[in-house]
This record gives structure tokens, sequence and C-alpha cells, in this order.
């Protein structure tokens, strides 16, 4: 008989998932969402690096729109007052159909509920409790409708409520003293920088990306301010330090903003229950300072199939030592950017860029930093 398998959670990890059990065709599956559609609205881009559209194209991802992605093919590094410091080329990483691809994210969400959505979508779903029964696991909704299924597969997000029903540990994410401010830009908004490719610019205590979505080349903006405190009716002090340090910035964040908290999970916990899996932001949120968010998430889902799939094993304790192998690669990259992009004083500023300008030349220094990530 089919084992059952429920998806908590209709994000990018637990979609994807859900497109890989639904070619297989092997198993019974439902996403489970608390809301009653899918957030198609968020429109910020990502960027999704060849790692992760190695394992989309296994799923069709070719298919897409090719208006509605972009593929960048570098990233220039900038000071705050857009003066370059130095350029990395991304072509080095992509080959013919396996390309650092950037989207919003409402386009990769789009693609993934394709051919899942009449069947194997359940909207208004919040686990209200969950219990053991012959081997299986029972889980009632709030709705009151229940689910007999094999598998529980937490792809909540990193709030996971999942994790509170069947984790003794918890693993509270914690406020990195960072807001994101997101817009979406037409132009250049007056900076010199070259829309067809990534742009990072890094400030005191703050650094901006800024980079093309679509073949219109409309620009997805994400500036990360460090701050102690999330007060969303002070937000014109967090843009002011930004914007004291170039005022033409200015014009850019005249956009439509829209903002967010930063949080990352401060360790990698196993689940306790061997029926019970994690994946993406569920299982560990990075800072976005490597953009691999949703890249690990693609990636986790993947992983979880294939061993599902293959059933060799434990499932539990292989799935959980090779994720959190890879999680810390990211998470130690992730931290380490976060770190670097944002010093304040001059002198750190000084030596960052001469290290930059020498490192990011350096084949190997950039193979091992990230090519061992891009090159899963
Ligand atoms: C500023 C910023 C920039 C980023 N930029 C990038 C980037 O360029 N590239 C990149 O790869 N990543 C990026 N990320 C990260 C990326 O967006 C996330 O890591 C990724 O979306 C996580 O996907 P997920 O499916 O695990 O979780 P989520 O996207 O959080 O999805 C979780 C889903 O579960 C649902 N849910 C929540 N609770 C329940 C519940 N109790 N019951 C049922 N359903 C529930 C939610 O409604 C949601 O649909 C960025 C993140 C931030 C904050």
């Amino acid at each position: 008989m089919k084992k059952k398998i429920a998806i908590i959670g209709s994000g990018i990890a637990g979609l994807t998932l859900a497109n890989f059990l639904y070619k297989d065709k092997n198993h019974d599956f439902m996403v489970y969402e608390k809301n009653d559609s899918l957030s198609l609205d968020e429109g910020y881009g990502i960027q999704v690096s060849t790692n992760s559209i190695k394992i989309l194209n296994k799923i069709n991802f070719s298919k897409i729109d090719n208006e509605k992605i972009y593929h960048p093919n570098g990233i220039d590094i900038y000071n705050i007052l857009n003066k370059k410091i130095c350029d990395l080329d991304l072509i080095q990483f992509n080959s013919n159909d396996i390309k650092y691809t950037t989207l919003q994210r409402s386009t990769l969400i789009e693609f993934l509920k394709d051919d899942i959505y009449t069947q194997h979508i359940r909207f208004g779903k919040r686990i209200k409790e969950v219990s053991e029964l012959k081997g299986k696991i029972l889980i009632k909704f709030d709705d009151n409708t229940n689910a007999l299924v094999d598998y529980v597969i937490g792809a909540d997000g990193i709030f996971s409520n999942t994790r509170t029903f069947f984790e003794k540990k918890k693993n509270k994410p914690v406020f990195k003293n960072a807001i994101a401010i997101r817009a979406i830009l037409k132009t250049t908004s007056g900076l010199d920088i070259d829309q067809s490719k990534i742009n990072l610019m890094m400030g005191k205590n703050c650094h901006l990306v800024i980079y093309p979505f679509n073949k219109n080349k409309d620009l997805n903006l994400v500036c990360i301010v460090r701050h102690r405190k999330y007060d969303p009716d002070n937000i014109k002090s967090i843009l002011d330090k930004v914007v004291k340090q170039n005022p033409n910035l200015a014009k850019a964040f005249k956009e439509d903003l829209k903002f967010w908290p930063l949080y990352a999970t401060p360790k990698i916990l196993p689940s306790n229950n061997s029926q019970v899996f994690y994946i993406g932001d569920a299982f560990n949120g990075f800072l976005p300072t490597l953009a691999q968010g949703a890249g690990q998430s693609i990636e986790s889902a993947y992983e979880l199939f294939n061993l599902i799939k293959e059933k060799n094993g434990d499932i539990q304790s292989i799935y959980f030592q090779e994720r959190s192998k890879r999680a810390k690669i990211v998470r130690r990259r992730s931290n380490f950017n976060f770190f670097v992009f944002h010093f304040s004083s001059k002198f750190m500023q000084t030596i960052r860029n001469f290290f930059m300008k020498f490192l990011i030349k350096r084949k190997s220094f950039i193979n091992s930093y990230l090519g061992s990530v891009y090159k899963n």
C-alpha cells in the first residue's frame, strides 16, 4: 500500500517536495496550508543559484515563461557611495541548462503549484493536536478534520508550528538585530549600476542588493540594516541611517517599501520522531546574506524525497546528517557575509575591500567559498 504523507506548509519547500512526490506517483500526499490561499502577491525577487536550478530542472523548470526570469551574469560590488570595488563572474558556475536565475517569489510559487493545485493542497488547515495510532500519526486540524499518515513533513517556515507538536527541545528563532527593506524599482533610480547584474553596495551597518528579476529588467531592491529594534512605526529613522551615507539612495526608497525583521534559528536540531521531518526554513532559518534560503528549501525537499523514495536504512538519521552538514556550510557563509558586509569602521572597510578585490580573482578561493554551495 502507498505510504501517506502530510506536508505542512505550501511555501517553496513544501511545494517542491509535493512536485517530486506528484511526479513519482508512489505515495499519497497532501499539502496542508494554514492560509486560505497561496501567497502570490508577494512581489519580491529571489535569487536561485545553480545548485537549486539543477533540482528544479527535474520537475521541468525549463517550461517556465522565459520573460519572467533573468540570468544575471555577474555581481558588481560597490561601496555605499556607488564606487566599484570589484566584480564576480557568475557564468563560471553555469552550464547549458543550469543557470544562476533571478525571479519573483510569486513566479516560482506559480510554477510549483501548477500540477498539484487542484488535487493536493488543502487550505485553512492548522494542526490542533497530534497522536500516534498503530504506527501512524493522526493529525487533527482546527477545522475538525483529520489525517492519518505515515510521515509528517514540517515545511511551515522559520516559526514552524509543527515543531511545537513533536519536539521537546525548543529552537526559537532569534531576532538578528537587523531589518530587511524591499522595493521593486522600474529604473536604476539614478544609481550608477549595471541593470543586467546583481549589484551589492556595502555601507556602515547596512548593505543593499539590487538585481533584475525578469526580461523587462525590473529591479528588486533589498536593503539590510543593522538595527536593534523592529518598530514598524519608526521606519524612517532606519532609512535615514542609509540615506545619510548616500543621498542618491533617497530616490530608490521613494518606491513602495516593505519591511521585515530578520530572524535566524540558533541551532540545527534533529527530529525526536522517526516519522517527522523538517524541510526549508523549518529545518533551519538562515540570514539572507548568501541568498540561499529558497535554494536550501529546494535542496532539502529533494534530499528528503530521494530518501523516502529509496527507503534504505534509517531515513531520519541519514537525512539529518546530510542536511545539517550542508546547512552548516551555508550558515557559516551567510553569517560571515552578514559580518563583513556591514563594517562601520572606515579602516575595516578598507581592509575588507582590499581582500575582496584580491580573493575574488582567486579561482581556488571562489571555488571553495561559493562553488561548494553552487555546485552541490
Ligand atoms: C530579506 C530576505 C531576502 C531573501 N532573499 C532570498 C534570495 O535571494 N534567495 C533565496 O534563496 N532565499 C532568499 N530568502 C529566503 C527565502 O525566502 C526563504 O528561505 C524561503 O522562502 C523559505 O521557504 P519555506 O518554504 O521553508 O518557508 P516559507 O516560505 O516561510 O513557507 C512556509 C509556509 O507554511 C505556511 N504555514 C506557516 N505556519 C503554518 C501552520 N501552522 N500550518 C500550516 N501552514 C503553515 C505559511 O503560510 C507558508 O505558506 C530571503 C529571505 C529574506 C527574509
